[in-house]
């Protein structure tokens, strides 16, 4: 396929609002892709460069792609920023500054879809001190050879941000349509291989592999997730039920085989060198093949160590013995999804835990059985005693289900209620705050948008402002009067009293006193809080159950 097809599809589809007619759309166009086009197109219409499991980016930031397109079209970087600033999306300013350029070149070459793939992965793989400038040529070639549609889609691509709204659901019922499969076999295959694209490949030359297909070592999987909710509220759907502690750590999930291993984080990236006494810990624990999935926490003289001890461990590459020597991170394990050749998660939770503890020698999280509130709640006012966050709450019979936020896993915790939201926005402060962004807009994800939800200005100290105002700087995308639009890249966790609904926000809601609680590194935009859940939320407080522990 050419890459100005693909861009001439995202523009129609940009101009539809329907869920049904985009699927409409792209199953339409899946079955004459050939097999080498169609995972690459698959995650492209997602907005995604490469497979969820890899560990690959493409590391381009605002400013190289502002260098890229002022090469190409003979412009200073500050024009090119300007442009992008006016319209406030990097896409449509590329596309019209390369559509001046064109009256005045006469010579491109086509862009092939796959030929960009690879395009990429080059740029993915540049490392070291000189790897800006290869991007950046890399990009300069890119560009040189769009037509401005197709500079619309390759700078949103690069900044990974496609802003079509066709989500990862979406998606994934536009391959089973396509090729006439079960929506639920896609989804199978999609949790166990982590990436959309090459399940559309099986689901047209093989769709009776797709009920087999497992997951397999050091090809990470999505983290099953937790909704908010209650202990009387678990035990009233499941009877019995398995308490945890929910540590205040950093999930990780380990795999091994033979005396090989790696650890992803939460966001599936690969963080085995800054882990090593994870890995030192669980690799004594067992001799077997595993993949297992904990939290890594930081304790010192036994106590736990809050979270943010933890992250910076996550993070560093350099110094990690000097690091290791301030804080020692160890693995709370509390499930295993692989062992010795055979997959576990479609297997119930209470066979897995039988399983992990038959496993693992060492390093097992505790877990109560529990039929009554009571207990229940002895162990959760004993958590928070022992430092801890709360408990999870989590069905015997559930499946391990990557990815979904679903209510067979429940957190339960004190205090006030957080939601992990994105950010879109800022404005620049007042006062002694003058040079740095005094508050910042959040927004939830609805299929792939992001909708404003708010902003916050409180619970942040000057020095976190401006820690906050470094990590911001470079990814402005655009200005108007005080008022900034990022790159959405970072997610808040942020406090509130109340959600509202408002028409002053796109998400149709507002949340009343937000706070700021922290920034939440492990987490990324695509992991904040949903539409759904919102309005979910909003639902139950009308009802009267807004609190978590009753
Ligand atoms: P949250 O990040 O607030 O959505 O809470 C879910 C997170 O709690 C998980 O992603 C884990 O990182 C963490 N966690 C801590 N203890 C446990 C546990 N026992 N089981 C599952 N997740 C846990």
């Amino acid at each position: 396929m050419q890459f100005l097809e693909f861009a001439q599809i995202c523009e129609h589809l940009e101009g539809i609002s329907g869920r049904l007619e985009m699927i409409e759309e792209v199953a339409a166009v899946l079955p004459r892709l050939d097999d080498e086009d169609l995972p690459v197109f698959v995650r492209f219409i997602m907005g995604r460069v490469f497979p969820d499991w890899s560990s690959k980016t493409l590391g381009v930031g605002p400013n190289l792609l502002y260098d890229a397109v002022a090469y190409v079209v003979g412009t200073k970087r500050e024009t090119v920023r300007e442009a992008i600033n006016a319209t406030g999306d990097a896409g449509l300013a590329v596309e019209h500054l390369l559509a001046k350029k064109e009256q005045t070149s006469f010579f491109i070459q086509e862009l092939d879809l796959v030929e960009v793939y690879r395009e990429f992965e080059r740029m993915a793989a540049t490392g070291g001190q000189r790897s800006q400038r290869e991007k950046l040529r890399v990009a300069q070639g890119l560009f040189g050879n769009a037509r401005p549609l197709e500079g619309r889609y390759l700078a949103r691509l690069m900044l990974e941000e496609l802003r079509i709204g066709m989500g990862e659901g979406n998606v994934r019922d536009a391959v089973a349509k396509a090729f006439e499969v079960d929506v639920r076999l896609v989804e199978h295959a999609h949790q166990a291989m982590n990436d959309l694209g090459e399940v559309a490949v099986l689901a047209r030359r093989k769709p009776a592999e797709l009920s087999r297909v497992t997951i397999e070592p050091f090809r990470p999987v999505k983290m099953m997730l937790a909704q908010a909710g209650t202990i009387a509220g678990q035990l009233a759907d499941h009877g019995e039920v398995a308490v945890e502690y929910k540590f205040d750590g950093s999930r990780f999930q380990f795999h091994k085989v033979g005396d090989v291993s790696r650890i992803y984080s939460r966001r599936l990236e690969e963080v085995t060198d800054s882990l090593p006494d994870i890995a030192k810990h669980l690799m004594a624990a067992t001799d077997h093949d595993v993949i297992l999935d904990g939290e890594a926490v930081a304790v010192r003289d036994g106590r736990p160590m809050p979270f943010q001890f933890v992250i910076r461990r996550f993070r560093r590459k350099h110094g990690v013995d000097s690091m290791m020597e301030k804080i020692e991170l160890v693995p709370r394990v509390f499930d295993i999804l692989y062992l010795d050749g055979e997959a576990l998660m479609d297997r119930p939770l209470a066979e897995r835990r039988k399983i992990l503890e038959e496993t693992l020698g060492a390093d097992v999280a505790e877990q109560f059985r529990v039929t009554d509130a009571a207990a229940a709640e002895a162990i959760y006012t004993e958590a928070l005693g022992l430092g801890h966050e709360g408990v999870m709450v989590k069905a015997l019979d559930s499946p391990y289900t990557p990815g979904v936020r679903g209510r067979l896993w429940v957190k339960v915790k004190p205090g006030v209620e957080t939601l992990d939201l994105a950010v879109v926005g800022a404005e620049w402060g007042e006062g002694r705050r003058a040079k740095m962004f005094g508050s910042f807009l959040l927004a939830v994800q609805d299929q792939g948008r992001l909708l404003p939800v708010g902003k916050v200005a409180t619970g942040i100290t000057d020095e976190v402002l401006a820690e906050l105002y470094t990590l911001f700087k470079d990814s402005v995308i655009a200005r108007s009067g005080k008022e900034v639009t990022l790159e959405p890249e970072v997610v808040f966790e942020v406090g509130y009293s109340e959600i509202q609904t408002s028409p002053n926000y796109a998400s149709g809601y507002a949340l009343r006193f937000p706070r700021f609680v922290r920034v939440r590194e492990d987490k990324s935009v695509d992991e904040v809080e949903s539409l759904d859940t919102l309005a979910g939320r909003y639902r139950q407080q009308k009802n009267g159950q807004g609190s978590l522990s009753d």
